[in-house]
């Protein structure tokens, strides 16, 4: 792409309704602008970011087993009538009336869609087990919307659901979901830890929250220091395997890990007081067993294989995409702009010319260009007449993780400069070397 022809309206303001380093820096990159409170429009680099996020949940979903699919944003009141949810939801739920005077609403999560859809079409235990996700647009009408996209009213969500026939299939469906969420976040180039959260009105022990630490995180968390050495890293992984999910399970959550929520002082003192940790996390996403709690309520039964009819044993399991770029935000950037983790990663490179308009300067370049697309690479090449300061300070307030720099008096000696976004090194090498050392 040629930074003269794409649209990245950056601001050199900082803006002052931004509070906290992402949200700040996502409005001075121009990825996102706000349409209404809480509710925003994602601009070209910011939507580039948001689909390689989607793309790795998809990806780690699809290779746990999970099956894609996409339920409409609008929902109907009577199937959440069914479920006893629609008066209990409160006024997060935005309620619509349609001309037929229909109750509708905008849809703030699926259990009640997909426990429609499932009751509708499975009716044996032979079909299970089966988990069906989708990723879509929610809305919450939170009271206070903030931190841009972190908390919005209007956010990009992953929610799967699990229908199993006993709770042991359905626990082995949550630790799938586990060891997929900690896949994912690391793709991402993020440490989230998985942390006992409150199972709410339902109880039980089966759900746990993925926190990002960071000082801008809305909640309050306890942890043992090992749980940050833990690295889920490039091992293999049978997801079929009931041991082996098992057991990732228990090297992930054996140790103290709590929001406040589930914060118990007693149990947190067993942890030596070396070790003991208080921090703040932000939540990006939350896996959750909640038995037969809708599936009872919505008829949703199979027959067994003895003839017998029983409700389904159901999970819901939640990554908060949008969230994501914030996340991922808060947790790499420095003074100057965001540091993209590679696999998030907007552009792979950026290619600075010092002298836009000298003939060597530009074919060097468009080499450069044309070398990394080869490579299956997406440069961003900063094509336009502007100083080298200011294009330095584009690039950098971006954050993509490479910096190629051609300018006329590095030419004369064919050498261009790579500089690394994360350390700020550079090295003077051949076009050759640094097309190498890309990707
Ligand atoms: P929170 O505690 O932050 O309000 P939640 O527990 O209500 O989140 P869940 O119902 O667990 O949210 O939804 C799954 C995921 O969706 C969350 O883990 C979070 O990452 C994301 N999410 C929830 N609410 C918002 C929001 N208002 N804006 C952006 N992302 C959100
Ligand atoms: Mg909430
Ligand atoms: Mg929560
Ligand atoms: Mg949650």
């Amino acid at each position: 792409m040629r930074l003269s022809r794409y649209f990245l309206p950056v601001l050199k303001e900082t803006p002052a309704e931004a509070q906290i380093a992402s949200h700040r820096l996502m409005l001075r990159a121009g990825m996102i602008k706000q349409a209404s409170a809480g509710i925003y429009s994602w601009l070209p680099l910011g939507f580039k970011v948001l689909k390689k996020i989607e793309q790795i949940v998809h990806e780690e979903q699809q290779r746990a087993g999970h099956i894609p699919m996409l339920m409409p944003t609008l929902q109907s009141a009577e199937l959440w009538r069914e479920s006893g949810r629609y008066d209990a939801y409160g006024p997060e739920m935005l309620r619509i009336r349609d001309r037929h005077d229909r109750d509708m609403l905008y849809g703030p999560t699926n259990e009640e869609m997909i426990t429609d859809i499932f009751r509708s079409h499975v009716t044996s235990y032979k079909d299970l087990p089966l988990t069906l996700y989708h990723i879509q647009w929610k809305f919450r009408d939170e009271v206070r919307p903030r931190f841009g996209v972190m908390r919005g009213r209007e956010f990009y969500m992953k929610d799967g659901y699990n229908f199993d026939l006993t709770k042991e299939d359905a626990l082995h469906a949550y630790n799938r979901h586990l060891v997929s969420y900690l896949r994912s976040y690391e793709r991402m180039g993020l440490q989230a830890i998985p942390m006992r959260a409150d199972g709410g009105p339902i109880g039980g022990d089966y759900t746990h929250e993925f926190l990002v630490l960071a000082e801008t995180g809305e909640s309050e968390v306890f942890y043992d220091s090992e749980i940050t050495d833990l690295r889920f890293g490039d091992r293999e992984i049978d997801y079929d395997s009931v041991e082996q999910c098992q057991a990732v399970l228990e090297e992930f959550t054996s140790r103290y890990a709590r929001t406040d929520e589930t914060h118990d002082e007693a149990v947190f003192a067993e942890v030596p007081e070396e070790r003991r940790r208080t921090a703040r996390g932000i939540e990006v996403g939350q896996i959750f067993y909640f038995g037969t709690k809708y599936s009872e309520a919505m008829g949703a039964v199979v027959s067994t294989a003895e003839g017998e009819r029983v409700p389904v044993h159901m999970g819901s399991h939640g990554i908060g995409v949008s969230r994501l770029l914030g996340a991922i935000i808060e947790a790499s950037h420095d003074e100057n702009g965001i540091i993209w983790p590679e696999g998030v990663t907007p552009f792979h490179c950026g290619i600075v010319n010092l002298r836009q308009g000298d003939s060597d300067c530009d074919a060097a370049c468009e080499r450069l260009e044309q070398a990394l697309i080869a490579k299956g690479l997406d440069p961003l090449y900063d094509d336009r007449e502007e100083r080298a300061g200011a294009k330095f300070a584009t690039m950098d307030l971006i954050g993509l993780p490479w910096r190629i720099t051609v300018g006329p008096r590095g030419l004369k000696t064919g050498v261009v400069e790579l500089t690394n976004r994360r350390t700020g090194e550079s090295e003077e090498m051949s076009l050759e070397a640094a097309i190498d050392r890309i990707g």
